[in-house]
């Protein structure tokens, strides 16, 4: 077999009258009579190959005939300088390998697309299934590339920062921590299992608890949601946490990591990350991950439209009036004011909020136009009369803008409008794409979360980031001296938690930890864990901080997020090399699959019915 001594994207000008052999993809064929061409591509490139019938070598040009796209190749020739003028578009566009030798190394069948086949890539099941002819396109090429460079800079960016590089199990014991998990039959231990950790989170503390300072982990988290566009059952975390410090110690590090990355993956200067608190957040922009690079901002008018006679205003009002500010039941008017909105939201556009804001629980839009004439019109314009100079003020209004109105309780208004601002946005086109030449980065700390919030479903306290999380130094007393029943100190417990957004996106988020026994025992307490069943599940953790647990802390970013960040795709499966569908299905392998009875039985298994598959 004919060994390469080059890949396809190396020769250039000096190379000219080298005999050289290449291996590779045959990636396009063109029968030019006489002269044959053949763009031989690998990982590195594309590289022309000619056969020249001139040559009078027939054997070789019957082979070189019956070539077909993809067949693997190995060829022995000769670098000469591009006969028909250079292709500016390829990198060694300069050059051609009048070929000597030929070796076809596999033929291929014919393939159910070719990787340039653009009208086939739009269909997803088909790349997936045939995952390795899609890898081969240059596009997914460099995507696994900047994925690696990706890998590097981080991991010399810790290891300068003095983190040990630490693997923590996959085989895991079942602990809640939010999400529904991955479950392992033990074949040893008969009816018990494993879980796949959602993320090392237990493990990185026990080893802050052993002395290990500084840890890092590039590592796969497991978490079996409910299918969702821009999530995978198995995606990739870069793990971090310190000892021996607070908040500011753990985001000057990671800020410092943020600004290498971009600085390295997409010559970019992050400039010092603004910070944020939730209620800001919230209040601004309706969400804890707010995108910051356009305005929109949601403003509460309660008290302004409290003297207006709009009927769903007044009855809104009365809801929870009793409660204190950003209870959830508590009724709020909040607006929006889009700027040139009178003519740029369409009659279509704004008809459909009402609908849109109806999936977040909210009852509809009211929508009024600020004229020219400095007047309102539409809609609830003429009960706007008693307070329109001072709406004006409170909005910052201009003619020819207008304004949309949600009414409802504070967590409905809330969520409802800062999915509306999204939607506005989107509407308006005022988003540029992110993305390695697209930009600007917008980047922010979000931070000062409640500790709890009220699961919806069953009304039970949950914990905001996760149950290992501490309230912020000044409330740890408060915190341990709270009766569980006291409902409103306990929504104002604030965590010493942080969360990196970028352009509306979660990057990454932590907190300071609880590492004192007795306030993780009074969180569990509060996440309705009786003593026993804490002891049974936590049993390792509780005991860890009774025996020397630093102060620590850390972070998570989501990896996959990053590289999508710096490829420009919104597609999360477009940076995994083999990752899974919507349902959990990897096309290619054909997982989840059942298997055989006796394997079953060897992990103690018996399926009971199995519903009709639909
Ligand atoms: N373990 C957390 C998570 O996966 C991150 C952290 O708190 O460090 O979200």
């Amino acid at each position: 077999m004919l060994i390469r001594t080059h890949n396809c994207g190396e020769l250039r000008d000096a190379h000219v009258g080298q005999t050289v052999i290449l291996g590779g993809w045959v990636n396009s064929y063109r029968d030019h009579g006489n002269l044959v061409f053949i763009d031989l591509r690998d990982r590195y490139g594309l590289t022309q190959l000619v056969f020249d019938k001139e040559d009078g070598n027939a054997a070789l040009m019957e082979q070189a005939s019956k070539l077909r796209n993809e067949d693997v190749i190995a060829l022995e020739g000769v670098v000469r300088v591009r006969k028909g003028g250079p292709n500016p578009k390829l990198v060694t566009g300069n050059v051609e390998v009048v070929i000597g030798r030929l070796e076809v190394l596999n033929k291929t069948d014919n393939p159910p697309f070719l990787p340039d086949d653009l009208s086939k890539l739009s269909n997803e099941e088909l790349r997936l299934t045939h995952r390795y002819i899609d890898l081969r396109r240059p596009r997914m090429q460099s995507i696994l590339a900047t994925r690696h460079k990706l890998y590097q800079v981080t991991r010399r960016y810790f290891d300068e920062s003095g983190f040990l590089e630490i693997e923590t199990p996959v085989l895991y014991k079942s602990t809640p921590e939010g999400a529904r998990e991955f479950l392992v039959p033990s074949r040893n231990a008969p009816g018990e299992f494993y879980a796949l950790p959602q993320s090392p989170q237990l493990f990185k503390q026990i080893l802050m608890v052993a002395g290990c300072d500084r840890y890092m982990q590039i590592c796969r988290c497991f978490r079996d949601e409910d299918p969702r566009a821009d999530r995978q059952a198995e995606f990739t975390q870069i793990d971090l946490e310190m000892s021996f410090v607070r908040r500011e110690q753990v985001m000057g590090v990671m800020e410092g990591f943020v600004r290498r990355l971009w600085k390295e993956m997409a010559g970019y200067d992050v400039p010092p990350m603004q910070r944020m608190g939730y209620r800001e957040a919230m209040e601004r922009f309706g969400i804890d991950r707010p995108d910051t690079r356009y305005g929109l901002e949601i403003k509460d008018i309660s008290g302004l439209a409290a003297r207006t006679e709009v009927g769903f205003f007044k009855e809104t009002l009365a809801k929870g009036a009793d409660r204190p500010a950003f209870a959830s039941t508590r009724g709020v008017v909040k607006a929006i004011a889009v700027p040139g909105g009178a003519d740029k939201l369409t009659r279509k556009m704004t008809d459909g909020y009402t609908k849109f804001v109806g999936q977040f629980g909210a009852g509809g839009v009211a929508v009024a136009k600020y004229s020219a004439a400095g007047v309102f019109e539409t809609g609830i314009a003429k009960f706007l009369e008693p307070i329109r100079s001072e709406l004006v003020e409170a909005l910052g209004l201009r003619p020819g803008d207008s304004v949309l109105f949600v009414a409802d309780t504070y967590s409905i208004c809330t969520k409802a409008m800062g999915e509306l601002r999204q939607q506005v946005a989107r509407d308006l086109n005022i988003l540029p794409k992110p993305g390695a030449e697209g930009g600007p980065w917008n980047f922010l700390w979000v931070v000062d979360f409640p500790m709890f919030e009220r699961d919806k479903e069953t009304n039970r306290w949950v914990a905001m980031h996760h149950p290992f999380t501490a309230p912020i130094d000044e409330q740890i007393d408060a915190f341990v001296r709270a009766d569980v029943s006291d409902e409103d100190t306990i929504a104002g417990i604030v965590s010493a938690g942080y969360d990196i957004v970028v352009n509306g996106q979660e990057i990454a988020g932590g907190s300071i930890r609880i590492h004192d026994q007795s306030v993780q025992s009074k969180v569990f307490q509060l996440l309705g864990l009786t003593p026993e069943s804490a002891r049974e599940k936590f049993s390792f953790l509780l005991e860890a901080l009774r025996f020397g647990a630093p102060p620590h802390g850390g972070i998570a970013f989501g990896l996959d997020r990053l590289v999508m960040n710096f490829v420009g795709t919104d597609n999360i499966r477009d940076v995994i090399a083999f990752p899974k569908t919507q349902t959990g299905a990897d096309l290619m392998t054909r997982a989840p699959s059942p298997v055989p009875d006796d394997q079953l039985r060897d992990v103690h298994i018996s399926i009971r019915a199995l519903p009709a598959k639909s």
